[in-house]
């Protein structure tokens, strides 16, 4: 429970947790039941179909457990990878870093493409490192699609053109914590074999569920683990064990029957609306985001237009101004909690999320809030500007395409 009472609705755009629609909620308010009744079935085999929809898969084979996003990771690398194997990765943010950091703890040997905080992968790097490769011993390539800490989406598709254009076996894993569901992913099209997403950001849902559309040949590469010596350890996280139970409709063990009904909810919900509606509200508000940035007289994190996440904005506080201040300052004061500048942004930046389930008027709420922080704070923007930059661009820009 939270120290103080505020009263009002608490307007929370941290890049997840996001909002939940309230029939989410209520849709995760159930009995317990029996997992393994002839009944069960009936809510789990749509799920593990319609799950690959947000995926942009058909071939990919889903994989549900109760985990946040680092756990999924962790199930992605220690069912696909052995102890020692190669992996090449870029490091620009907090995500790519833990995700590297993971890596390199499970004992995995991570090649690490260190790029600016503020851009992203780099496709013609990794090309270059996979020409290099002339032994294939570069087991997968890992990229984070969208870093949350610094507001930026990386272009995956060109990372698969740079993996075929070297010619190179490597598996390709995408973080899509947080696009997944709201960003545009096509996990066949750019032949992603561990593709991540956790139930807290796109998905509108509670953290907890952590889901994992593995392609055919990241399967092929879980298989060929079984017997080896260097395998990485996995028990609960097995893929083979869920493999086993899953095509019937069940699971090896007890499953988290609210997130369950909650994901079936929340799909609903963004399918009624339309994956693509979803994806062009979502760079609407991205935009009108970027527009009351524009209109303060600030800059994102983002290095270029080419950069910019349509999921967080991070905005850049001028030298000598601690945004940890304007954050805290946001939520004692009117009730909005902000993201935090993360490690090597700490006290830099502030975020915006604008991921999940929004739309215009929470948005502006959210940028009035940020810019009364400002100006409580010290910081000369002038009143009403990202409102009225943000209105603007929203009244000419509908958030639903039909
Ligand atoms: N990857 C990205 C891009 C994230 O934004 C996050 C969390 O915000 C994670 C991974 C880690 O996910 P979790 O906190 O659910 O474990």
């Amino acid at each position: 429970m939270a120290a103080t009472r505020r009263p009002g609705r608490n307007h929370l755009f941290v890049p997840g947790p996001t909002n939940i629609p309230d029939r989410v909620l209520r849709a995760m308010l159930v009995q317990s039941e029996d997992h393994r009744s002839v009944d069960f079935p009936s809510l789990t085999k749509p799920l593990f179909e319609d799950t690959k929809k947000v995926f942009g898969s058909t071939d990919g084979t889903i994989f549900l457990f109760p985990a946040s996003g680092t756990g999924i990771w962790e199930s992605a690398l220690c069912n696909t990878l052995a102890r020692g194997d190669k992996v090449l990765s870029s490091r620009f943010g907090q995500f790519s870093h833990l995700w590297i950091d993971m890596a390199q703890r499970l004992g995995l040997d991570v090649i690490v493409q260190e790029e600016t905080w503020g851009t992203g992968a780099n496709p013609q790097r990794i090309e270059e490192a996979l020409r290099a490769d002339k032994n294939h011993e570069i087991k997968a390539v890992m990229v984070v699609h969208n870093e949350t800490a610094t507001g930026v989406t990386s272009d995956i598709g060109a990372v698969r053109k740079a993996i075929d254009a070297a010619g190179h076996p490597a598996l390709l894993f995408v973080d899509g914590v947080s696009s997944i569901g709201s960003l545009p992913f096509k996990a066949d099209e750019w032949k992603v074999d561990a593709a991540i997403a956790g139930s807290q950001k796109g998905l509108m849902l509670p953290a907890g569920l952590g889901v994992a559309c593995i392609s055919p040949k990241g399967l092929q590469a879980a298989e060929s683990q079984a017997g080896k010596n260097d395998r990485l350890a996995k028990v609960y996280f097995d893929y083979a064990d869920q493999r086993k139970a899953n095509p019937t409709g069940y699971f090896p063990y007890t499953p988290p029957l609210p997130l369950l009904y909650g994901l079936r909810e929340a799909l609903d919900c963004l399918f009624e609306e339309g994956l693509e509606n979803v994806y062009h509200r979502h760079a609407v508000l991205g935009e009108a985001t970027r527009q009351a940035v524009a209109a303060w007289g600030l800059k994102t994190c983002a290095k270029d237009a080419k950069w910019n996440s349509d999921t967080v904005t991070a905005i850049v506080v001028p030298e000598g101004v601690d945004a940890a201040k304007i954050i805290k300052h946001a939520y004692v004061r009117y009730n909005l909690a902000l993201g935090a500048g993360l490690s090597e942004v700490a006290g830099k930046v502030f975020r915006i999320g604008h991921v999940g389930d929004l739309n215009e008027l929470s948005l502006l709420g959210a940028i009035a809030g940020a810019e009364m922080s400002m100006l409580d704070n010290g910081i000369k923007v002038t009143p009403g500007s990202g409102v009225a930059a943000a209105s603007s661009y929203l009244r000419e820009n509908p958030l639903s395409k039909a």
